[in-house]
């Protein structure tokens, strides 16, 4: 392993494993809808490509790109939002929302209400990891993989300064690690 990782948190097997449990609520729930998934660039890529081969329905997919962090291990407390789905994609649709982890809250309140302006009908929200900590925004969601810790977490699609994202399991980054990068973990 990578010396700057501490640990791994969820194995590819236990990530799978709780795919294969939100996959299995999210097909009961939408099969007969065609949902369009719109996943957040670019923390959920990994996640996305996995659940939807997990889900034997008919679905679209489309990208939201919202970026926060920078090279930064701390939320800089702004979203901008770069990239969005074009309003014929997700009008009048059941949407679900995917993300890689919800922490503060920005992120995911910023998509949804960017989201339901292009008119998505029942807005629905999945990620993959919801952080135990003191939320910025109140944000609801409906589907989640896994809850962790407050600690920097990497791999299955997250990053650290553009790194991990390839790694198929999570790991908690160093905070020395993070610091080395001059940013408080
Ligand atoms: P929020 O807006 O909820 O504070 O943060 C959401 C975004 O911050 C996520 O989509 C992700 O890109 C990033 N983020 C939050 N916590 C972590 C973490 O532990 N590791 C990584 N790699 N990214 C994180
Ligand atoms: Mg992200």
């Amino acid at each position: 392993m990578d010396r700057d990782l501490e640990r791994v948190l969820l194995t590819e097997r236990e990530i799978h494993e709780g795919l294969e449990r939100v996959a299995r609520r999210l097909v009961a729930d939408y099969e007969h809808d065609e949902p369009c998934l719109v996943a957040c660039l670019r923390g959920s890529l990994v996640f996305v490509s996995d659940l939807i081969r997990r889900m034997p329905i008919p679905l679209r997919v489309d990208f939201l790109h919202a970026s926060s962090y920078g090279a930064s291990a701390t939320s800089s407390g702004k979203v901008e939002l770069r990239l969005v789905p074009d309003a014929e994609e997700v009008c009048g649709r059941r949407v679900l929302l995917v993300d890689d982890i919800l922490d503060s809250g920005r992120t995911l309140a910023a998509a949804q209400q960017k989201l339901v302006a292009l008119g998505a009908g029942d807005l629905r929200t999945c990620v993959f990891l919801e952080k135990r900590v003191q939320r910025a925004v109140d944000v609801r969601v409906d589907y989640r993989c896994f809850e962790i810790g407050d600690e920097f977490v990497v791999g299955y699609g997250l990053d650290f300064a553009g790194r991990y994202r390839n790694l198929p399991y999570l790991a908690a980054l160093r905070p020395e690690a993070a610091a080395r990068a001059g940013r408080p973990a």
